[in-house]
């Protein structure tokens, strides 16, 4: 393999030459391939991360071209799957890289297989339900995901790392899904995106400066905190090791 195409990132002291090695290794789950999804991949792949799988249903349409980089209008025109335009592009970008593409819904009965062999999963969702749907797979197998959360020009990133940090369940309860198109400015997902692949970059290579708090930003109005999210003692996810959604 030519490693030339990582030497910024490989005379970066951060990463370096052992890094990259393990950036070369890893295998990632990236749920959804939309705003977030298509920045995540675009980042991972570009970096060299050894494999890349993708989940995502849907098609492109028009109205996705405005934040999700990885499509253009041939792609919405032909309603391309968006797992299977998004392999095309990727392949393209780096063909060292094995990417997998999936045109499905995560459910509860593909969960726990999808996750099977990656050793990190990126949440590129737009709703809170399959949230809690991969929050409950992760706990429940020890796997560390970095959720990322985007709406009009706020969002959202956390790293939930199982036994170390708080999950998504002790941070939110059950939501109804969103009715309609949310509103979004197309800076935000690339920017939360950015902040997800990052850390995913210092999960895999074991960086001692990966973030435990969650990530908050309202790019309009320039508010950027970083809030403290505690473990609860009765949550019903990370405490109780009450897997619900799971067995549904
Ligand atoms: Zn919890």
């Amino acid at each position: 393999m030519d490693l030339t195409r990582y030497q910024r990132q490989i005379i970066l002291p951060l990463i370096g030459e052992k890094g990259q090695e393990k950036l070369t290794k890893a295998s990632v789950l990236i749920v959804g391939c939309g705003g977030l999804g298509c920045n995540l991949a675009t980042h991972l792949v570009r970096a060299g991360v050894g494999k890349v799988k993708i989940v995502d249903k849907d098609i492109v349409q028009l109205p996705d071209l405005q934040r999700q980089i990885l499509y253009d209008e041939e792609d919405a025109r032909k309603s391309l799957p968006k797992a299977e335009a998004a392999f095309q592009k990727l392949k393209k970008i780096n063909s060292d890289c094995q990417i997998e593409a999936f045109v499905f819904e995560v459910s509860s009965e593909n969960i726990e297989t999808l996750i099977g062999d990656v050793e990190l999963v990126l949440d590129g969702t737009d709703n809170i339900q399959t949230r809690l749907l991969i929050n409950e797979a992760c706990v429940k197998h020890s796997l560390p995901w970095i959720q990322g959360a985007v709406c009009e020009s706020v969002g959202m990133s956390m790293n939930i790392m199982p036994g170390e940090t708080a999950c998504y369940r002790c941070l939110v309860d059950c939501f109804p899904p969103p009715e309609g198109p949310i509103p979004i400015i197309n800076t935000i997902p690339a920017l939360i995106a950015s902040i997800q692949a990052t850390e995913a970059f210092k999960i895999i290579t074991k960086s001692p400066d990966i973030n435990k708090d969650l990530i908050y930003i309202d790019l309009w109005r320039g508010i950027f905190q970083k809030i403290k999210i505690k473990k609860r003692e009765d949550c019903p996810v990370c405490s109780k090791r009450n897997f619900t959604l799971l067995s549904l």
